[in-house]
């Protein structure tokens, strides 16, 4: 999920790494480390915290540090807290091989307890580790790195961008790539390979960009690309023409639609080696210390804040439905003051992207002394939340930049998903049930990608509605989250009054606003209420309101009733907030961008609000 880069040629790899590193702090990541090798011999040095801490412990500890060949990383713990020593690069048993990952392993548990069978020692909480010595196995039957390498990834599932070293073989780097971006960056007598464009572009701006299932061997002259398959490829060498700012954003304009286009991605990451296929049994290793508890709940209370709240609202929605257990959703501001009532049988969520949101902190404080189980649903390993809870799940979404959440959200949303049906399923929930919602969960990252194909429509109505004052989200049942998050999308960054309501109770007061410079957008999917909330149409379009529907790809009734349409695909209602919100995010952002906003750090906010 975070930065990766590596060096070989006739320089010194250890500033270059550094500064390739430097390069990729936009990224957001918790740890760095380098491995060199240097006189047959492998050095790491990696440390929790900045950069700026790696480069002082290398230049304090090794003055006139020399190596021709070297990888860099700075790590976005997904699996083990961010420690120095979780920090990568890891090395296998003689500390020989060395590799540094990006993503995740999904059947690592698997594959750790064969390897510690053979004898291997782990010394580390990563996944990460598992494939080095994987590689080191596969290297006693191959005694060549490329292949060992390449063998050793026939037998991983996950999500990975790894590049790997070897003091038997000095001269090359080996870096393959499945969902996780790698480019090899092409000098003169010397190489470069890295996660973004941003490490290599001071050396070069020839690129070579591997391929998901590609594997290359890296040498000072030479590159040699095959599939994992050993089947050789020839690659082209394009050229970069995006400046050091485009590639940071990913050729986007800002953070925050970089990050709304990395949906689908991160979606799948949240779901990812926690959905079996095809039988939708969930597994969720992080909540096993308290599953009996959860299990025998009678209760649950979820509490949390802003983007996180309205996550929790979707899953008390699919948590009743489904598993059906009462679910109370608190803002974690009131429920610290409220000497809320606990009970013994009570299981408490609490959901933060950073893991540090201070209301979200003393709730949970409050929840645990009075004897409430609290589970953590959080982005940031090793964050205070992550650490304060009996157990968690983390949503794997990766580094947040934008201020406004948007991948946070809706991989909160496929988190307690995966929660819903792990609980149903206890509770009863017919399992031919839970295997369609699971395939209905799988297609999620699809469905998202399929929405966002719509943003030029979007970007078209942003124009057309970006000098009104006031707007409105209307929905129902599960899309009554999606319209609270859809106005707080607007409200956020473009500074345009907003206000979600269950599109029914428009009728008990809101409505006296409708006239026709009101804006009303309805979240209206063919599901059981369909038909009421056409109603609540009916009485906005009546008043003359502007009505803006997301509905889906085979309505064609609304088309009589709205002004414009977004479509989207269908979807179980439970899930509809992960892909429904995503054409709100959307307009939000144009909104804001028609209205010259600051997107990415709009005024008065905060990423992680550690004030109370
Ligand atoms: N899953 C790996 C870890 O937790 C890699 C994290 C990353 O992508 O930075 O160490």
């Amino acid at each position: 999920m975070c930065g990766i880069v590596g060096y070989i040629g006739p320089k010194n790899s250890v500033p270059i790494l550094l500064e390739g590193l430097q390069r990729l702090e936009y990224r957001g990541y918790d740890s760095a480390g380098i491995a060199l090798i240097a006189d047959h011999k492998l050095v790491v040095h990696k440390k929790a915290g900045k950069v700026a801490e790696l480069v002082r412990m290398v230049n304090g500890n090794g003055h006139g540090l020399t190596a021709h060949l070297g990888i860099g990383h700075t790590r976005w713990a997904t699996h083990g807290e961010p420690n120095d020593l979780n920090a990568h690069p890891h090395w296998d048993c003689h500390k020989e091989i060395a590799i540094i990952h990006n993503g995740i392993i999904e059947n690592y548990v698997t594959l750790r307890t064969k390897l510690v069978l053979d004898g291997h020692i782990i010394r580390t909480k990563t996944d990460t580790e598992i494939l080095v010595h994987l590689i080191e196995e596969m290297y006693k039957r191959a005694n060549d790195l490329f292949t060992a390498v390449r063998l050793a990834l026939l037998e991983v599932e996950g999500a990975y961008g790894i590049l790997v070293v070897s003091t038997k073989e000095p001269d090359r780097i080996i870096a393959a790539r499945k969902g996780s971006p790698l480019l090899i960056g092409i000098g003169e007598r010397e190489n470069l390979v890295a996660s973004d464009a941003a490490a290599v572009v001071d050396h070069t701006r020839q690129v070579v960009y591997l391929e998901d299932g590609e594997v290359a061997c890296i040498t000072a002259n030479s590159y040699v690309t095959k599939t994992i398959h050993d089947k050789e490829i020839i690659k082209e060498v394009e050229e970069i023409t995006f400046d050091l700012q485009q590639i940071e954003k990913g050729g986007f304009e800002h953070f925050m639609l970089k990050e709304i286009h990395e949906q689908p991605e991160s979606i799948r990451n949240s779901l990812r080696g926690r959905l079996l296929m095809p039988e939708g049994v969930v597994k969720l290793g992080g909540l096993e210390p308290v599953l009996d508890k959860l299990y025998s709940a009678e209760r649950i209370i979820i509490m949390a804040c802003g983007t996180s709240w309205h996550a929790g609202l979707a899953g008390k929605f699919m948590l009743e439905q489904l598993a059906r257990i009462p679910v109370e959703v608190d803002y974690a501001s009131e429920f610290r003051y409220r000497n809320p009532v606990i009970k013994p049988n009570d299981v408490a969520i609490v959901i933060s992207q950073s893991g540090e949101t201070a209301d979200t902190q003393a709730a949970l404080r409050e929840a645990k002394s009075k004897g409430a189980v609290v589970i953590g649903v959080v982005n940031v390993v090793g964050s205070t939340i992550a650490r304060g809870t009996d157990a968690g799940v983390y949503i794997h979404a990766g580094p947040e930049i934008g201020v406004a959440s948007t991948k946070a959200f809706t991989s909160q949303i496929a988190v307690l998903s995966l929660i819903t049906l792990l609980l149903a399923r206890h509770r009863g929930l017919a399992e031919e049930q839970c295997r369609l919602l699971a395939a209905d969960l799988m297609s999620l990252p699809d469905k998202v990608e399929k929405v966002l194909g719509e943003s030029d429509h979007i970007k078209y109505l942003a124009g057309e509605f970006k000098h009104v004052q006031n707007f409105l989200y209307l929905g129902r049942g599960s899309n009554f989250p999606t319209a609270l998050e859809g106005a707080l999308k607007l409200k956020e960054i473009s500074y345009i009054h907003a206000e979600g309501y269950p599109a029914a109770e428009m009728k008990h007061g809101p409505i006296a606003l409708i006239d026709e410079n009101m804006p009303v957008v309805f979240i209206v999917p063919k599901d059981a209420i369909y038909e009421k909330v056409l109603s609540n149409m009916q009485e906005v379009r009546a008043r003359r309101g502007k009505i803006i529907a997301v509905a889906n790809e085979d309505d064609h009734e609304i088309d009589q009733l709205a002004d414009h349409v977004i479509r989207v695909p269908r979807t179980y209602s439970y899930f509809g907030p992960i892909v429904n919100s995503i054409p709100l995010q959307l307009l939000a952002y144009y909104m804001a961008v028609a209205r010259g906003c600051n997107v990415d750090q709009p005024r008065n906010l905060a990423k992680s609000v550690t004030v109370e």
